[in-house]
């Protein structure tokens, strides 16, 4: 199978890890006999440093017509220290996702057993806690209009019933096809557009009998997210809800630097870590690239329908949890300090594992 995969580094730590995904995707191919081609494009900073923009047409064009896109992270401190620069590397990533329709961010959210203590929660809060997270990703506020002068700015929140419905469609079919229960979040008590909604879950739930659907508000949901995250199981919710409780989330995962996401609409997939750019880590060889690396086993499952190569990744990355293989981020003083590892050489280890044939017991 032939198949060609945009490669979109980014920047800060974006091309750190997204190397290591590369990495992990060259060996698949290898390993199953399939032909994986790469083409790199520009986005963010990067982008804007060479072009002027944060996507150039070059990297659309790219995108449009690959079967999968691997991305890393965009963002750079001049932009988050100067709020008025209005060319900016987040709108490359806004604009990939609105022209390519990725309407639906799917973040599956679940503790590998070797990181619960590496987790700021109780291990009792977090053991057996496996939540698929559906965040829109092309509507509501970080899309809606916007303006602002120097004494005062505004921006819209606004959905309408069909990106509600499209979205909350798949929400429910994936909970039919796991426990049974849709967590949907908003804020219907105050907003006009969290009360459209509702009533267009409402309206769907009559089709899926067999999946109890649960409305939460946002506040609350953040509350209970922590408290006790095994109550969940799907959830679905807007674009600014789902970017701000699924970092919350990460708390779940053990961090950051272990959460994947898949962003999906009706043609390619992007695949992409949940995290931003770390200009703090950027450059230290320090980064955590097992959610880039369990990005890549999405796209091999989701875009590919390679589910024995996908679960061959997974395997691998809790392979090397249990030999003790840590990057800082999720070290914790149990570790032994020979065991934690850079970003390369944690991306080499996976490697091996991939290699063993009983990947546990061939490490070392
Ligand atoms: P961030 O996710 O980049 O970092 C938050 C914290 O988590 C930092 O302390 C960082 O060091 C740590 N971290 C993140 N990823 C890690 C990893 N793989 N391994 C170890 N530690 C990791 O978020 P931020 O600091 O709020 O934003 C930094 C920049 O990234 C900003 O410019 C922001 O706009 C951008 N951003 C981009 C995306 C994206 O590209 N999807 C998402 C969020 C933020």
């Amino acid at each position: 199978m032939n198949y060609k995969i945009a490669i979109l580094p980014g920047d800060g730590i974006g091309k750190e890890v997204t190397d290591c995904g590369v990495n992990v995707l060259k060996f698949v191919a290898d390993r199953f006999g399939y032909d994986f081609q790469f083409e790199y494009g520009l986005i963010g900073h990067a982008a804007i440093e060479k072009t002027g923009v944060p996507l150039p047409e070059e990297t659309l064009n790219l995108c449009q017509n690959a079967d999968a896109i691997l991305l890393g992270a965009v963002g750079h401190p001049m932009y988050d220290k100067n709020p008025s620069l209005n060319v900016r590397p987040e709108q490359g990533l806004l604009k990939v996702r609105k022209e390519l329709g990725l309407y639906t961010n799917i973040r599956p959210i679940k503790i590998f057993d070797e990181l619960i203590a590496a987790s700021s929660l109780k291990p009792e809060v977090l053991r057996g806690a496996d939540i698929l997270f559906f965040r829109e990703l092309t509507g509501g506020i970080y899309f809606g209009d916007r303006n602002s002068n120097s004494k005062a700015a505004f921006d819209t929140m606004s959905y309408s019933k069909e990106e509600v419905q499209r979205i909350v469609t798949k929400a429910f079919k994936a909970a039919k096809n796991r426990r049974g229960r849709l967590h949907s979040i908003d804020k219907a008590n105050v907003l006009d557009s969290s009360r459209l909604w509702r009533s267009v879950v409402q309206e769907l739930a009559v089709e899926f009998p067999e999946v109890e659907v649960i409305h939460m508000y946002v506040d609350n949901a953040a509350m209970q997210l922590i408290r006790d995250p095994k109550q969940f199981d799907v959830v679905v919710t807007g674009n600014m809800f789902g970017d701000i409780l699924t970092d919350e989330a990460s708390q779940i995962a053990g961090s950051l630097g272990m959460l994947p996401s898949a962003s999906v609409g009706d043609r390619v997939g992007l695949y992409e870590p949940v995290h931003g750019s770390a200009p703090d880590i950027a450059g230290k060889n320090i980064a955590n690239p097992l959610a880039t690396i369990l990005s890549t086993a999405l796209m091999l499952d989701n875009s590919f329908e390679m589910k024995e190569a996908s679960q061959c990744v997974i395997r691998a990355v809790e392979a090397i949890l249990k030999k003790g293989f840590r990057t800082l981020d999720t070290a914790d003083e149990s570790t032994e300090p020979d065991k934690i590892l850079g970003t390369n050489e944690i991306g080499m280890k996976v490697l091996k594992a991939l290699e063993a044939k009983t990947p546990v017991s061939n490490l070392n």
